[in-house]
């Protein structure tokens, strides 16, 4: 923490150094083609996304999933601690837990990491606000990834992919936040809050980014 705190801060979108601290970590010119969504896009179906999926952020984003630059997740973590969702439930209490979508064990031994395990971990670095529990959800079903399919295939691809880990605390009323990168179709998260709600849980979702149509 104290590195964290040492280390130089640069723009996530074009690597100039930047000379004051800021939740989101662009530069003047990158943070004007990043746009946080509208109110009819931030909520939908329970998941909440901070910013649309296009940018230094999504360039920054792809760096870090598909260009094996987990330093990236640093940053991108800490950025969603700048949204209301990540100090309180909806009904402004305080989170009981904080999860994250699970990737299937054989993709991140391929990638080398959880980049959603790595943001909720810097994120919860910078402002600890709950539990945080990476491991709370489990991917029983090794389905194809999500961006390789149509939308209309997506849930079908998820259906029983998740369960609550048997380790896992009691959920019975506990108000529980999933963590994710980008949220597309929707289809990932709503898996995670439907198997974390019949599980007993109060499960809202918060993602960096959402894509929005075309
Ligand atoms: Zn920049």
């Amino acid at each position: 923490m104290l590195l964290d705190a040492l280390l130089p801060r640069c723009c996530l979108g074009c690597s100039l150094l930047l000379r004051h601290a800021a939740v989101l970590e662009l530069c003047a010119r990158c943070a004007a083609d990043t746009v946080a969504l509208p109110s009819p896009w931030r909520c939908v179906d329970g998941i909440t996304a901070r910013f649309a999926y296009d940018g230094a952020l999504a360039a920054a984003m792809t760096r870090c999933k598909y260009g094996a630059d987990a330093a990236l997740a640093g940053p991108l973590g800490r950025a969603l601690t700048d949204d209301p969702m990540w100090s309180a439930a909806p009904d402004g209490q305080a989170w009981d837990l904080v999860a994250c979508v699970p990737m299937h064990t054989w993709r991140r031994i391929r990638r080398g990491f959880d980049h959603a395990a790595l943001m909720l971990s810097h994120a919860h670095r910078a402002v600890p606000r709950a539990k945080v529990c990476p491991g709370l959800l489990v991917r029983v079903r090794n389905d194809l990834p999500q961006a390789s399919l149509p939308a209309t295939t997506r849930r079908q691809n998820l259906a029983g992919a998740f369960a609550v880990a048997r380790a896992a605390p009691p959920l019975a009323g506990a108000r529980v936040l999933v963590v994710d990168d980008v949220t597309t179709t929707g289809a990932t998260l709503r898996e995670a809050i439907a198997v974390l709600r019949a599980a007993g849980a109060v499960a809202s979702a918060l993602a960096l980014m959402r894509t929005l149509p075309t």
